[in-house]
C-alpha cells in the first residue's frame, strides 16, 4: 500500500477511561493528571511511517468529552471514521461491560463497520485490576478485533495500538480493492 494515507480515527469509552490521555501521549508524548483541555468533540493529528507497506500515515485522532449529548455531533465524530479504539478502564468493570455499546454505536453510525482495536488501559495500576486479560481477549476475539494492553501513564503499548490499527486500516483497504477488481 505504497502513498500518503490520512485516516480519521475515533476514541470510543466511557469517561475517564483514558481516552485524552492516550491521544496526547501518542500525539504529543507525556502524561497529564487532568485532561481540561478536551472540550466537546477535538482532534489531534500525528504523522507516521509504515515502512514496511512503504506508506505514510497522517493519523487524525478524534476524541469526545464525555459522552456526546447531540445526534449531530455525533454524527459528525463518527463521519469519515477510517477505524476506531475501544477503550476501557481495567480497574472498573462497567467501563469493559459498556464498549460493546460504544462499538454498536459506532457502527450505527457508520455504513459499514470498520476496524477497532480492544484497549485495556491503565494496565499499571495492576494491584485495583478487576478486568483480566482472558476476559479483555475473549471480547476480541468473538468480534475478530485485535486486543492490546496499554498504560497512558507509562506509555506502555500506545503507539503500538495506532500503529497496529493504522496497519489493519491500510490491508483492509487493500483487500477490499482487490475484491472490487476481482468482481468488476
Ligand atoms: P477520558 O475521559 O477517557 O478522556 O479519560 P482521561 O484521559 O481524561 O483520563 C481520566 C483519568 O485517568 C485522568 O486522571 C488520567 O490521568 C487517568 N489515566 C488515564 N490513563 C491512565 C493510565 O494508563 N494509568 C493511570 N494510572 N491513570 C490513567
Ligand atoms: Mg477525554
Amino acid at each position: 500500500m505504497p502513498g500518503e494515507y490520512r485516516l480519521k480515527i475515533t476514541m470510543l469509552g466511557d469517561g475517564a477511561v483514558g481516552k485524552t490521555a492516550l491521544t496526547i501521549r501518542f500525539t504529543e508524548g507525556g502524561f497529564q493528571a487532568d485532561y481540561k483541555r478536551t472540550i466537546g468533540t477535538d482532534f489531534a493529528l500525528k504523522d507516521l511511517q509504515l515502512k514496511d507497506l512503504n506508506a505514510s500515515v497522517t493519523c487524525v485522532v478524534w476524541d469526545l468529552a464525555g459522552q456526546p449529548r447531540f445526534e449531530t455531533v455525533r454524527q459528525g465524530f463518527y463521519r469519515g471514521a477510517r477505524g476506531g479504539l475501544l477503550v476501557y478502564d481495567v480497574t472498573r468493570r462497567r467501563t469493559f461491560l459498556n464498549i460493546d455499546n460504544w462499538k454498536n454505536e459506532c457502527f450505527s453510525n457508520l455504513a459499514n463497520p470498520i476496524p477497532l482495536i480492544v484497549v485495556a488501559n491503565k494496565v499499571d495500576l495492576a494491584d485495583s485490576r478487576v478486568v483480566s486479560r482472558e476476559e479483555g481477549e475473549k471480547y476480541a476475539k468473538k468480534h475478530k478485533f485485535l486486543y492490546v494492553e496499554s498504560s497512558a501513564l507509562t506509555g506502555e503499548n500506545v503507539e503500538e495500538a495506532y500503529f497496529a490499527l493504522c496497519r489493519i486500516i491500510l490491508m483492509e483497504g487493500k483487500a477490499r480493492a482487490t475484491e472490487a477488481n476481482r468482481n468488476s
